[in-house]
C-alpha cells in the first residue's frame, strides 16, 4: 500500500532516536488509523504491540523493525504492565524509536497515561497519537449513532473490568436515565452483574441494547436485544472478547434491514 500524506498544516515533533510514541492504531479497519499514526509506524524500529492491533496494520510496519507481542494467548497471562513500561524505557534507552503501538486510543481504557508517566519518570519523551476508540467506530459501522436528537442527549463510555477482588463496583445510580447511551468496555464477562446491576439501579429491563463483536474486522457481527437479554445472546451464540457492549434506545435508530455492512446504510 502507499500513501502520500499531505504537508501538516501545524509543525509537528519529529520521531526521533531515544523516544517512544504511544500510537493508538483504532479499531481494526486499516482505513481508520489517522494519517499521524501512519507517519510514526512508518518510522519504528522496534514496535510493541497488544492483541487489539490489527494483522493489517502490522503489515505496515517496516520490514526490519524488531517486533514484540506483549498482548494474552489463549489461556495464557498477558505481559505484567510494569514489564511493559520497563521494556518500553529499555528499548528506548537503547537510541531505538519505539513504538507502542494500541488498539482504539491509548488514553481511553488504554493504560497509556501510565505507560507516559513511567516514560517521563526517566527522561524519556513521548509522543501521544490518538486513536479512534472503539466506542465511536464499532457503533458507526453498524449503524448505531452514539447520540441522536429527542433519544440520547449524553454517552457514558465505561469499563466492565472486575477488580482484583472479582468485584464490579461502578456508580449505578449515574447510568440510568433513559436519555444517556452507556458503553461498556471489557464488559462481556462481567455482563450478568452489569444487567443485574442496572436494572437493580432503574434502567428499564426492556432498553434496546447491543453486542459488537470484533467491529471493522472482517470479523465483525453485531447482536440486538434488550438490557434484560443480554445474557441469553451471549450464552446463545458464545460471544467472546473483544466486544463492546452498548445500551440505550440509539440501538434502534436504524432498522437492521438497512444496514448492508461496515457503516453502509442502505434505502432499500
Ligand atoms: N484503547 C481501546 C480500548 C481497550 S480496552 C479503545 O480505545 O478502543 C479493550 C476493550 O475495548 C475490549 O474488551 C472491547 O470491549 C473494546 N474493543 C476494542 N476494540 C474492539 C473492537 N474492534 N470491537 C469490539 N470491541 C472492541
Amino acid at each position: 500500500m502507499t500513501l502520500t500524506i499531505p504537508d501538516a498544516p501545524i509543525k509537528k515533533q519529529p520521531f526521533s532516536c531515544g523516544e517512544v510514541a504511544l500510537v493508538g492504531a483504532g479499531p481494526g479497519d486499516p482505513e481508520l488509523l489517522t494519517l499521524q499514526a501512519f507517519r510514526f509506524i512508518k518510522q519504528a524500529e522496534v514496535v510493541i504491540y497488544d492483541r487489539l492491533v490489527s494483522a493489517e496494520i502490522l503489515a505496515l510496519l517496516p520490514e526490519n523493525c524488531e517486533r514484540i507481542y506483549v498482548g494474552k494467548k489463549q489461556a495464557e497471562h498477558r505481559v505484567p504492565q510494569d514489564d511493559i513500561n520497563q521494556l518500553l524505557v529499555d528499548h528506548a534507552k537503547q537510541n531505538k524509536k519505539v513504538l507502542r503501538l494500541k488498539g482504539g486510543d491509548p488514553f481511553v481504557f488504554g493504560r497509556g497515561g501510565e505507560e507516559a508517566q513511567f516514560a517521563l519518570k526517566h527522561d524519556i519523551a513521548c509522543h501521544i497519537v490518538p486513536g479512534m476508540t472503539a466506542a465511536s467506530a464499532c457503533t458507526s459501522y453498524v449503524g448505531i449513532p452514539l447520540t441522536h436528537r429527542q433519544v440520547a442527549q449524553s454517552c457514558t463510555f465505561i469499563t466492565g473490568n472486575v477488580q482484583n477482588n472479582g468485584e464490579l463496583s461502578l456508580p449505578w445510580h449515574t447510568l440510568t436515565d433513559n436519555k444517556q447511551t452507556v458503553v461498556f468496555y471489557m464488559g462481556i464477562k462481567s455482563l450478568p452483574i452489569i444487567s443485574e446491576q442496572l436494572i437493580k439501579a432503574g434502567r428499564i429491563a426492556s432498553t434496546p441494547a447491543a453486542l459488537i463483536y470484533k467491529g471493522t474486522n472482517p470479523e465483525q457481527h453485531v447482536y440486538r436485544g434488550t438490557l434484560a437479554g443480554l445474557n441469553h445472546l451471549v450464552e446463545l451464540h458464545n460471544i467472546k472478547p473483544p466486544t463492546l457492549v452498548i445500551i440505550g434506545d440509539v440501538v434502534n435508530t436504524f432498522d437492521e434491514k438497512h444496514l448492508i455492512n461496515l457503516g453502509y446504510l442502505s434505502p432499500k
